[in-house]
Parts: C-alpha cells; structure tokens; sequence
C-alpha cells in the first residue's frame, strides 16, 4: 500500500492559514502546534499514533495542544476535520455526539467561544 507522506501544498496552505483565526474563534491560550507527519507525533512522544493517518484523519491532544491532520485528507475534508479537531481542544472533555456536531457547526459558521476554564485535562483525545 502507498501512502501520501506529505499533504498536498494546497491542501497544507488551507489547514496553516486557518490556524489563528480557528485559535481565536475557540479562545485558546497559544495557537495550536500541527503536524501532517506520524513520525513527528512518534518523536514527540505522544500516545495513540500508530493508526494516525491510517484510521484517523485528525487527531487532538487537548493537552499539548498539539494537532494531527491525515497527509492524505483532501480540501473538502480539511476544514471539517480541523474544525473538529479544535472543537477537542477548546472541548477536551466533550466526547462525539449532537452536542459536539452542534459545536462544530457553531464554529464554522464563525461563532466566537469563551475562554476555557482552567482545568487539568485529559491526556488525549480521540478523533
Ligand atoms: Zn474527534
């Protein structure tokens, strides 16, 4: 099986440039490290990156405030698994359902959150 190892420049230019504008919708602290690459999440040291890429097409670590986007993800999918990937982290312990579909759709259509309260959070959280 052949696997797309960097993500398309296009595709990449998109997911980049939609980073602070998301960081500020979502009222975080710092914007968001992302990686298109499993070996760099390997490095890091972070959990659960054996099926990245393979399974997922993002993944969040609310934590390290750390995101992974699937090299292969295409345009139409970037800005909905980006948008839900920022919805872990403003959200670490919202698990998938209405509710958090009800966010996501809140955030694209541009709506402004309030800050996150301090609190310990979750080591990760899956797609
Ligand atoms: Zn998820």
């Amino acid at each position: 099986m052949k696997y797309r190892i960097k993500p398309k420049p296009y595709v990449e230019a998109m997911v980049r440039s939609a980073l602070p504008g998301l960081t500020k919708l979502c009222a975080l602290e710092r914007i968001p490290f992302l990686t298109f690459s499993k070996q760099q999440i390997k490095r890091l040291g972070l959990k659960r990156y054996s099926n990245l890429g393979n399974r997922y097409r993002g993944f969040a670590w609310s934590d390290k405030n750390v995101i992974y986007i699937s090299p292969r993800i295409d345009a139409e999918q970037a800005r909905k698994t980006l948008t839900h990937e920022f919805i872990h982290l403003r959200f670490p312990y919202l698990s998938h359902g209405k509710n958090f579909e009800e966010k996501i759709g809140r955030l694209l259509k541009g709506e402004q959150f309030k800050p996150r309260k301090q609190r310990a959070t979750p080591e990760r959280v899956a797609l």
